[in-house]
């Protein structure tokens, strides 16, 4: 499994487990780091910070540093060793929300931090773990969070026990916390964020994917017979409108039984690609090339008139025949028969009938000798 960080979200469980350990070790010393300078180096922590309860909740966040520090030792180890555990990827889950819930309790579990990491935490875990572990583990933190509010509100437990008097009230706001507000929560949702992003992007690369394999030939890469369908459609209500002429040329590879027979299947397939790629390289960029089944192909010629569709088809013709496809090293000819329809759209009486004309004409070109072009007119 790729490990890059762009492919985030298909790491492995363990991985992701291992890499939410390593990333939240700094995010306590952040935390631990904050404490620190508020106790020592600011008026505030003067002023609000009860320094032993602070010093209490410093030790703490060092501990859960040191406890978040071990679980990606822990993991390391696992992908040194290449073993999943699904132990790790369990601790991770139900220790990410609740490690966190006692720095909550001691600034205030009202606090709009206490919110930010709760909704944090469980984002992250939505889109990185399976739905319902994270759930649980989000109903615990909930649950425990509940419970030391009850108790807090029962008075068994005092209310924000790091904070001497309220750092934000009607009188005064202290300018040092709401800043500290901020960037403890940043880092958080950042995270979040990020990962939200990661999710999204894939979504929409996936769904770019799938609607280009919806309208794709796997084998040669032109329009399948689906999407060359819908052009047609689309194409012949344009030329109704317009009272303009349109063109289809119906193509379809001579005895190609027998280059399969004679060569195989992989030279068959290579001289298909082969053929889509000279289509391709001789229409004009309105015109649309599509693998119709097996080795027949069609190309549409917008606003194209008959005897413009007929040099066209001549130069496919001509240039499928000029030199043999090599196959692993051995010649492989190819011939193609054509047949060309070109008419003014409101002369015919729904798009399918350009093909069945094409291929009236396809057919008295292989009737014809192959190797040739048939325009629908021409044909008796
Ligand atoms: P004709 O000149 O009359 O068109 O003869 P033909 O042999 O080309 O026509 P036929 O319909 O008898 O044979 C078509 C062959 O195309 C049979 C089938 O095995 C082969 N074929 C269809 N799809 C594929 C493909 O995806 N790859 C390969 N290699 N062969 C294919
Ligand atoms: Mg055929
Ligand atoms: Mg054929």
């Amino acid at each position: 499994m790729e490990t890059r960080i762009t492919r985030l979200l298909d790491w492995s469980a363990r991985d992701k487990a291992w890499l939410l350990a390593v990333i939240t070790v700094p995010l306590h010393l952040f935390y631990a780091g904050w404490v620190w300078v508020s106790l020592n180096y600011t008026d505030f922590g003067a002023r609000f910070l009860d320094p032993t309860v602070a010093g209490q909740g410093l030790a703490y966040a060092l501990l859960a540093a040191l406890y978040w520090a071990l679980v990606a030792a822990w993991g390391s180890a696992l992908r040194y060793l290449q073993r999943d555990s699904m132990l790790l990827v369990n601790t991770v889950i139900f220790s990410y929300g609740i490690s966190q819930l006692p720095l909550a309790f001691l600034v205030g579990m009202a606090e709009p931090m206490t919110g930010v990491i709760l909704l944090g935490a469980s984002i992250t875990g939505f889109v990185l773990f399976s739905f319902w572990r994270v759930l649980a583990a989000f109903f615990i933190s909930l649950f425990v969070l509940m419970l030391l509010s009850l108790l807090t509100v029962e008075g068994v437990l005092p209310y924000a026990p790091v904070m001497l008097e309220d750092p934000i009230s009607r009188d005064y706001v202290s300018p040092y916390y709401v800043t500290s507000q901020f960037m403890l929560g940043v880092p958080f949702v950042t995270f979040a964020f990020v990962i939200c992003y990661m999710l999204l992007s894939r979504w929409k690369r996936r769904e770019a994917q799938a609607q280009r394999l919806a309208v794709t030939d796997p084998l040669t890469g032109v329009a399948n017979r689906r999407a060359f369908l819908d052009t047609l459609e689309r194409e012949y209500a344009r030329a109704q409108r317009d009272q303009s002429s349109m063109a289809v040329v119906m193509l379809d590879l001579d005895h190609f039984k027998n280059t399969n027979d004679s060569h195989g299947h992989a030279a068959g397939d290579a001289v298909l690609c082969h053929a889509a790629a000279v289509l391709g390289g001789v229409v004009r960029e309105v015109d649309s090339v599509g693998r119709l089944g097996g080795e027949e192909f069609a190309i549409l010629l917008p606003g194209a008139t008959a005897s413009e569709a007929m040099d066209v088809a001549e130069r496919c013709r001509a240039a499928l025949c000029r030199a043999p496809v090599m196959h692993e090293g051995a010649p492989v000819d190819v011939t193609a028969s054509l047949g060309v329809c070109g008419l003014p759209a409101n002369t015919v009486q729904r798009a399918s009938r350009f093909l069945e004309l094409a291929d009236q004409a396809l057919y008295a070109a292989k009737d014809g000798g192959r190797n040739r072009v048939v325009c629908y007119q021409d044909s008796p």
